[in-house]
């Protein structure tokens, strides 16, 4: 009787299990990840989520991380209002173009019409500059670095998915100015850095730096510097985070007008250089898709909030009371001597719950080091260790304890990279000829092919690549590939000699090697 029950627990622990196969139907896998994992609810709201601690807490990690970081490049957090004028938002012209059809706007508060609509900040260089205007008056107030955490809304009428496409989200906008494009250039790269450092080192993610092409800059921007993922199971690309060079853009004059004197020649006005760059939770979603499989999520040591659980086992109706005790005393010993060196560890004595329900539980959260005491394991010193990511169970002495997990946690966060970075590399297919282009895409795969970088030649890339003549959602499997990007770092691919070799897609003479690929 004793084991039926145990086997009825186990059942339930089953049908709280996943459910969906990650290669079988990749969407749904995906929202039952984060339904179950916690990390998510839906809302009423189409577009719109609610960000659990579970999820949210990743979300802080990336904050603490990336303050530090751009407090010692200088730069200070402050707030702007989340609304702004028609007049204001519409200033520039390019800007506008490319974002306002997506501009949420106010135009009642209680039973009054307002005089004039007020718009949610889809990006907030229009809501910042009038005052950067007022603040900059010498070059002595330059550089001018500013960041604020905040939401934006952006009412998009793609498929929203959770995290990567949502009508508010959250992010972080930087706003710089300098004096000099020199000094703009080298922060934009500063900051993309950063970037990758953010998925790479936190989130076990690789990307690849580059420079968007000109249909895919930020609107009214002077360029555009990308860190890409990744999606292998669906062989998409995703623009993971976006570092871009406004150039003199927003500052000349019948913009906003943001000048000082010219500390070389007084007589002249010097207009100043701004960057802007985001980074979203978007960057939780790519993580989840990358690194999650059929049992649930999988989370990298370094952002998880629980990085390492302690689970009694073994214990039976025979075990006496006092072996029951000594049993989950040491768990929570072994949780606290953790915590102690700093792992963030937790001992799982809830009551009524079978091991196998606990495990199930913790791996379905992600949790990336699971460690069971049973009797044997209290008579022989010891713990059994667990991994999430591969599942590989060893024993290890408990006086190892403190030096040991620490160092499984840094194994476990290094070959997640390795195997994701592995994997992205291997589907990075160099490409010369067109014949190939859609083969490659239609393997999941990324393109990376000699280009001539025009712009009605990505057009036709796009065309030519859907596999049908119907106007495509963007999440079909069959629509068009998009340039992702420029890769910064050429050297993997043969030199583009000049005037010889050519654009694979129209057959003028190349410029660079450039990935094109379909993308969420
Ligand atoms: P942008 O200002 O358009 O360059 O956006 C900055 C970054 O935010 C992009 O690189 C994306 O990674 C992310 N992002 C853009 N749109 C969304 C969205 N609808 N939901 C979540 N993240 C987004
Ligand atoms: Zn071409």
């Amino acid at each position: 009787a004793k084991k039926e029950r145990e086997d009825a627990k186990i059942d339930g622990a089953v049908q709280i299990a996943i459910g969906i196969k990650k290669e079988v139907d990749f969407a749904g896998w995906y929202t039952n990840v984060l339904i179950k994992a916690d990390m998510l609810d839906y809302y009423n709201v189409s577009g719109c989520y609610i960000l659990r601690p579970w999820s949210y807490s990743i979300w802080e990690v990336i904050q603490d991380w990336f303050n530090a970081r751009i407090r010692e490049m200088g730069v200070q957090n402050a707030y702007f209002p989340m609304f702004v004028s028609s007049r204001v938002l519409e200033r520039e012209k390019d800007h506008i173009e490319g974002f306002s059809p997506e501009v949420a706007w106010v135009t009642r508060a209680g039973q009054s019409e307002l005089d004039e609509p007020i718009a949610i900040r889809p990006t907030s260089e229009t809501v910042m500059y009038p005052y950067y205007a007022k603040w900059i008056k010498s070059h002595r107030d330059l550089p001018l670095k500013l960041n604020q955490w905040n939401n934006v809304v952006r009412w998009e009428f793609k498929n929203p998915q959770p995290f990567l496409r949502t009508r508010e989200f959250l992010w972080q906008e930087g706003h710089t100015a300098f004096l000099t494009k020199e000094e703009a250039d080298k922060e934009v790269r500063e900051i993309l850095d950063l970037y990758r450092q953010v998925y790479e080192d936190l989130l076990a993610v690789p990307v690849i730096q580059g420079v968007k092409s000109e249909k895919e800059k930020f609107a009214g921007g002077l360029y555009t510097t990308t860190v890409e993922g990744f999606v292998p199971t669906t062989g998409r690309g995703i623009q993971a985070g976006t570092s871009h060079c406004l150039g003199q853009n927003f500052s000349r004059p019948e913009m906003f007008n943001i000048f000082v004197e010219d500390p070389n020649d007084t007589t002249k006005k010097a207009y100043i250089w701004q960057n802007s760059w985001g980074l979203s939770t978007r960057t939780i979603g790519v993580m989840v898709m990358i690194h999650g499989d059929n049992q649930g999520l999988v989370l990298p040591p370094r952002v998880a909030s629980i990085q390492v659980v302690i689970v009694p086992c073994g214990v039976t109706a025979k075990t006496s009371d006092e072996q029951r005790k000594a049993i989950s005393d040491k768990c929570d010993e072994l949780a606290n001597v953790l915590k102690s060196v700093g792992v963030k560890a937790k001992a799982d004595l809830r009551e009524g719950y079978t091991p196998g329900f606990k495990f199930n539980d913790w791996e379905q959260k992600g949790v990336p080091l699971r460690l069971e005491i049973g009797p044997a394991d209290l008579a022989k010193n010891q713990t059994l260790t667990v991994r999430r990511d591969t599942g590989i169970k060893a024993p290890l002495p408990l006086a190892d304890v403190t030096t040991a997990v620490p160092k499984l946690l840094d194994t476990i966060q290094a070959d997640m990279f390795k195997r994701a970075q592995d994997t992205y590399f291997s589907r990075l297919k160099q490409v010369t000829r067109w014949e190939d282009v859609v083969p490659t895409l239609d393997d999941k795969c990324v393109v990376v092919m000699p280009w001539c970088e025009e712009e009605a030649c990505e057009d036709d890339i796009k065309e030519r690549s859907a596999r049908s003549a119907e106007p495509q959602d963007e999440r079909a499997p069959s629509a068009g590939a998009k340039s992702l990007c420029i890769p910064f770092d050429q050297s993997r691919w043969p030199s583009i000699e000049p005037g010889k070799t050519k654009c694979a897609a129209c057959g003028k003479d190349a410029k660079r090697w450039t990935m094109f690929g379909r993308s969420y």
